[in-house]
């Protein structure tokens, strides 16, 4: 029998709450509960922006 939530273990804590399937840079699978994934994605935003603004300086000839 199956319903449509599916509960795994966070594979980041070890949380057995309501998990996300993610695939990561090297399309590496990542089951992460919803702390974890928003953690995640808030370094993936943060490091997203730090690159996009080094290259901002670069184009810019700023350094
Ligand atoms: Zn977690």
């Amino acid at each position: 029998m199956s319903t449509g939530r599916s509960t795994k273990q966070c594979s980041s804590c070890d949380t057995d709450d309501e998990t996300f399937e993610y695939h990561g840079e090297d399309l590496q699978r990542m089951i992460l509960c919803k702390i974890c994934y928003d953690d995640y994605m808030a370094k993936e935003m943060t490091q997203y922006w730090k690159d996009h603004i080094q290259e901002e300086k670069r184009r810019t000839g700023m350094s």
